[in-house]
């Protein structure tokens, strides 16, 4: 008799969060953190310095190039990248989310849109969630922020935010971040929701068909991007 292989439902799930800059990622993440959601965070290795206050294994594992290199070269990297033009590395090592997935733990990645296509590539059974903004003119009030910027940081940042919102149809699931509190429950839900985390398309389009999965996902979740008039 063959042994069954482990039930896939005893797994955790893989979560990816991306979204574009200055929908909130960061701030819901705090949100979790600061709820102590029953979700873990992965910690990204960088190759930068640590910064004052900075605890490594915390903020980040701190590392060399020469141990980012390895880690790159053994498969270790489940999505990494250059940052600042080539100034230093980051990326998630993937023996922890293996770990604490196998345990039965949900994982929560934060990753720019390239990273969350790298894991799609890698790991295509990890839901990929789009925080999206409830406007467009509530991104361009969260991207400009006190208005300090240079009006020519502004319009880059702008064009960048157009093209990132467009990436939302890449997505299993998306969340309008209207409330910090709510997208941040909204995703512990979808962590510990056992719904199946693609179509064969890789969208899931079940939200738009059939409504809201009961219990499994807040007000904020739509199934197609709103339109937009920028
Ligand atoms: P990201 O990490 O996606 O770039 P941040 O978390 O830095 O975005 O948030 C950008 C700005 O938007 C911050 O000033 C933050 O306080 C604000 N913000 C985030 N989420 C909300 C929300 N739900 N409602 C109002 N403001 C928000």
């Amino acid at each position: 008799m063959t042994s069954a292989p482990p039930s896939s439902s005893s797994r955790g799930r893989l979560l990816v969060l991306a979204g574009p800059s200055g929908v909130g990622k960061s701030t819901v993440v705090a949100e979790l953190r600061r709820m102590d959601a029953p979700l873990w965070f992965s910690v990204s290795a960088t190759t930068r310095a640590a910064r004052p206050g900075e605890v490594d294994g915390r903020e980040y594992h701190f590392v060399s190039d020469e141990e980012f290199d390895r880690m790159v070269a053994a498969g270790e990297m489940l999505e990494w990248a250059s940052i600042h033009r080539g100034l230093h590395r980051s990326g998630t090592p993937a023996g922890p989310v293996e770990e604490h997935l196998a345990a039965g733990e949900p994982v929560l990645l934060e990753l720019d849109l390239a990273g969350a296509r790298a894991v799609r590539e890698r790991r295509p059974d990890a839901l990929l969630v789009f925080l999206q903004p409830p406007s467009w003119e509530e991104l361009v009030s969260r991207l400009t922020g006190r208005g300090t910027e240079p009006p020519e940081v502004v319009e880059r940042r702008l064009a960048t935010a157009r093209v990132e919102l467009a990436a939302r149809r890449e997505f299993d699931v998306a969340l309008v971040n209207h409330d910090v509190r709510e997208t941040a429950r909204a995703l512990v839900d979808l962590a510990h929701s056992t719904d199946g985390p693609t179509s064969p398309d890789g969208v899931r389009d079940d939200v738009d068909r059939d409504g809201a999965p009961a219990g499994a996902v807040g007000p904020g979740v739509v199934g197609a991007p709103e339109s937009r008039s920028h």
